[in-house]
Order: C-alpha cells, then structure tokens, then sequence
C-alpha cells in the first residue's frame, strides 16, 4: 500500500533530517534539480521552517520543542526537574535505554543519547564546527579533495571565526591559553576563537545554524514540494533490496501506523550514529564492521570563577534572554585544538562575563570542555538483540564499550590542562575537572565506518557507498574512520559532500 500523501516513487529517499541528511538531500537537489527527493524523520517538525535551532526561539517555545524531541519512552528523558540533565541527557536528547542507579560510568556507554526530531541533534547542538586535523583526517582520502569538501561543508554550515566580538576578559583567557599551550603547536597552528556555525549579530547572540539553513529553500514548508519533500513522524523500518540494488523502503507513518513500500532508485541513511547501522541490520545487511568501532570522545568538564576578572556591565547583556540555557549568555568561545603527538584532546573554553540575572553585578565564568581522541577497538560495539524491541519497535541495543589506559592517560591530560588554566586565570572552582560519563559527548563515531577497501574492518567506500551495494549509502559521525577529538559534524556533512557526489552521478549516469 502506498500512502496517500507520499509519492510511490522517488530519485532518492533520505532517511533522517540532521544537519548530514540535510547536506545529502540539499547537495544532491542542487546537482541534479529534477530528482524527486523524500526525506523521512520519524520525530515530529518542531518549526514552520524544517530545523530551526532551538537556540534561536524564545525561552518557553524551546523549552517545548526540547520536549518533544525526547523520543516515546519517558524513562530515558530528562525529567521538567532538571534529572539526567548536563551528565547524562541534555534537554532536547533522549538515553538509549534508561539510566540504572549506580552503574559504572565508563562502561557500556550509560549517556549514550539521540534526538528524534526534524533536525535531529542539528536543532540542539552548540555548533561548534572546527576541521579534523593530522590524524584525525582520513589517511586514505586525498588531502585536497577532502579539504574542498570541508570548504563545501563550511558553507553549507556557514562557518565562521568571528562569531563574537573581542572582550577584555576574552582577551584575557586568549592569552593564558597562547602561554600554556602554543608551544605545543606546528607552525601555522595556535589557540584561537572557535570557528562556530552561526551568523554574527552586533550586539546580539549569534543566530545559530540548524538543518533549515543546510537545506536553504528546501526548509521552506512552501518549498517545490513536486520535487522536495520532508515527511515527519515517519519512520523507515527496512530497506528493500535484491541483490546489488536498494530498490525501496518499508516506511511507517507513526501516528496512524500506517505502513507502506516506497521505491527509491538510491537510498541514503543518516539516521544518527546508533540507529543507522541498526536499520541497517534490521533491514538483513550486516557486514562485518557494522556497529563495531564505536567511539565516543572522553569528555572531562569543569568550570570557574575568576573573581576580579574583567567583565561587561550589567547593560551589556543587552537583549539576550536567559532561557535557563548557559550558552544564551556566553560571550567567547575559544578552541585549544589537537595535534599530533603533543596535543591528543580538542579544549574548549567558554567565558560568560555578564551577569545572568538582571540587575546583579557580573562576575567572570569560564566553562572549559575537553574532547579526547579514544583508542578504536573492534570489541567496542553495538550488540543489536533478536528477541528485543526498542521503544519505537526497532532491534534493541547494548553497547559494549571501555576506556583504555591511553584512553584514561588522556583523560588525565585534560585535567592538568584545565587545572593549569584555573591557575594562570587564578579562578576559583565552581566545578573542578571531571571525567563525564562515557556518551556524553554525543559525538558517536565508527559504527558504519569508512573503508579504501571491502576488508571486513569497514562499512562503506569513500563515497559512503555501503559495499555490496551499487546505490545504498550511509551518512553521520558513524561513518568517520579515525580516532577523533574534534567535534565531529562539519566532518560527517564534508563526507556526507562526497556521498552526493556520487548520488548525483548515479542519478544522471554521469
Ligand atoms: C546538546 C548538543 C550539543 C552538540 N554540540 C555539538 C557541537 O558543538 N559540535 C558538533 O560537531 N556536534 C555537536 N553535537 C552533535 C551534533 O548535533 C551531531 O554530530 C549531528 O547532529 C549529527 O548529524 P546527523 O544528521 O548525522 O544526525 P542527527 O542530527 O542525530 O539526525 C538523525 C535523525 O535521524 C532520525 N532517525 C533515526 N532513525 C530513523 C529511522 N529509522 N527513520 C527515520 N528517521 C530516523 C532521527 O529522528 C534524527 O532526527 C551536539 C549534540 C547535542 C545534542
């Protein structure tokens, strides 16, 4: 049966909406302007444009749209009181199976989260947007063609350097952070401003970059739906396929439970680093690597207060409103970036020098993140069960995941940076360094990992091309081979570049 309100057929089906889904489905648009495209998200649209981010509506519309993007099973969202969030679920995320008291933190992955909304993560994320450096780029991908890549994505994500204007007490962490670190760094490379995907606006926050603006006018509600259209709460169950070919997709619109087969002439799977290869494997396609490699970057936070540090005025906050979000009143953000072999976390450093409440004197606080590059292991895993179902009816999930002495050696790392950033600021702790638990970084990789050849360690080719397959591709941080500690999203949207690449080609037999 075929759904009333879709097309039986299309050019390309896009399952998932993030910012990856969205790069395939815009690229391969623009290349090839009359391939009908459908891109199905099984969560709900939250905006009137597709993907939004949150981070740009008022206080009370967010804190809704958050809501309804934490899945169908209310155990592994983060409760109105404030449980789960920060360590485990941010608000807007989901756990993978709910959180079991007393479990250890460092195995099995317990923060393992997702989003399941239009937009997906892409409508929550802090659009942090830096490149993959030295061995975090892909050693067998060309240099150039994957730096024209990272420029596509760049673009696409509207990446830029100067996101906030300078401040005294930016000034200040800036060099504190150039005295400690720039010489570990190659020449060329230093600390500096984080490149952010966001557009400036003179005395106001930046306007962050969702899914909407990847897709351009695709996000319009009003677009040329003959040619584009976004689906919600529609979900693919399984992919059809005879042979080399992907021929279709089983999907199921939720509410009605209405399921119906849609031809596709290629089909490509962004649906996240976790349920990609779960649909994968629940449609009978299960190479080797599928769900192994998994990786998550150990993430060590803490954060101070630098009494007598430099501050803004109280009036500075000009219009910003506080809607519980510490990111609406950050004022700089800074990257302490990665480097073979000195440098093996990716540090992230955040100053907020006006005061969150009106009327109260401002006060200096600098948050500091720290992204380790993990040990990649087969055995990290994704156990996908016969017998159970997750909350959407999909095959359940149990991640098999530790951290190794290199990996904790890392960790330890990061703490001695952040200490010795507290010292030169002389900043008194709020919060003293602390290894979160494994997941929380949200930057999942490796599950349906990038291959130069069809060896049994790897998924697809590097198109994103899965092997054995002449039109199936796959899309999202799973598919980043290496060992990173960069947050990973302007990489999966330039790999996901080269994939509608190839989609196009395919399309128009070029
Ligand atoms: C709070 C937060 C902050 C973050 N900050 C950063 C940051 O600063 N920098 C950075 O690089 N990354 C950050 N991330 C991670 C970033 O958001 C992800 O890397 C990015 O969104 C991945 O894009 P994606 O399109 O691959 O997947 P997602 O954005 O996760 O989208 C996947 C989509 O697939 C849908 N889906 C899943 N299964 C199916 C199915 N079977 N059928 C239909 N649809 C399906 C889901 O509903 C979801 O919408 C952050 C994430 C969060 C939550």
């Amino acid at each position: 049966m075929s759904c009333p309100d879709l097309p039986p057929a299309v050019d390309l089906l896009v399952v998932g909406s993030g910012p990856v889904g969205s790069a395939l489905a815009r690229r391969v648009h623009d290349a090839v302007p009359h391939a009908r495209i459908l891109m199905v998200d099984l969560g709900p649209r939250l905006t009137g444009q597709a993907g939004v981010h949150l981070g740009n509506l008022p206080a009370q519309d967010r804190a809704t749209a958050q809501r309804r993007s934490q899945g169908r099973d209310p155990g592994t969202a983060p409760g109105e009181d404030g449980t789960l969030v920060k360590k485990y679920a941010d608000r807007g995320t989901h756990l993978l199976r709910p959180r079991r008291e007393g479990e250890p933190e460092q195995d099995g992955m317990p923060a393992a989260v997702m989003s399941s909304n239009v937009g997906g993560m892409g409508v929550h994320w802090a659009c942090t947007a830096p490149r993959p450096l030295d061995s975090e780029r892909v050693p067998f991908l060309p240099p150039g063609a994957l730096d024209r890549a990272l420029t596509v994505a760049e673009d696409l994500l509207t990446v830029t350097h100067d996101a906030y204007p300078p401040t005294p007490a930016g000034d200040l962490v800036l060099k504190k952070l150039g005295e400690l670190f720039d010489g570990d760094y190659p020449p060329g490379r230093q600390v500096g401003p984080m490149p952010l995907a966001c557009t400036p606006r003179p005395g106001r926050r930046p306007r962050w970059v969702g899914p909407d603006v990847v897709l351009g006018p695709l996000a319009d509600a009003g677009a040329d739906r003959g040619r584009f259209r976004i689906a919600d709460e529609t979900m693919c169950r399984r992919l059809l396929f005879t042979g080399r070919k992907v021929t279709g997709a089983l999907l199921e619109h939720l509410p009605t439970g209405t399921e119906f087969a849609l031809r596709a002439s290629a089909v490509a799977v962004a649906a996240d680093a976790l349920r990609t290869p779960q649909l994968l494997w629940a449609s009978g396609i299960r190479p080797e690597a599928l769900g192994r490699y998994l990786n998550d970057q150990p993430k060590t936070v803490s954060s101070l207060h630098v009494k007598d540090g430099p501050t803004l005025g109280v009036g500075a906050r000009g219009s910003v409103e506080f809607g519980g979000d510490i990111r609406d009143l950050e004022t700089g953000r800074f990257r302490v970036p990665f480097a073979d072999p000195a440098r093996r976390n990716h540090g992230q450093v955040m100053t907020i020098d006006t005061s969150p409440l009106e009327g109260v004197d401002p006060a200096l606080f600098v948050g500091m993140v720290w992204y380790g590059a993990k040990e990649i292991r087969a055995e990290d895993r994704i156990e996908f069960s016969t017998s159970e179902a997750d909350a959407y009816g999909m095959p359940g999930m149990t991640l098999h995941y530790g951290l190794t002495d290199r990996d904790l050696a890392g960790a330890e790392q990061a703490r001695k940076d952040q200490e010795a950033i507290a010292e030169a600021l002389g900043g008194e702790w709020l919060e003293s360094p602390e290894l979160f638990p494994a997941g929380s970084s949200k930057h999942y990789q490796g599950t349906v990992r990038m291959g130069p050849a069809d060896d049994g360690t790897s998924v697809c080719d590097t198109d994103c091309r899965v092997w054995g397959f002449d039109n199936l591709y796959v899309g999202g941080n799973g598919v980043i081979p290496t060992s990173t500690a960069v947050n990973p999203t302007l990489f999966s949207v330039a790999l996901a570049v080269r994939a509608a690449a190839a989609i196009g080609a395919g399309l128009t037999g070029a």
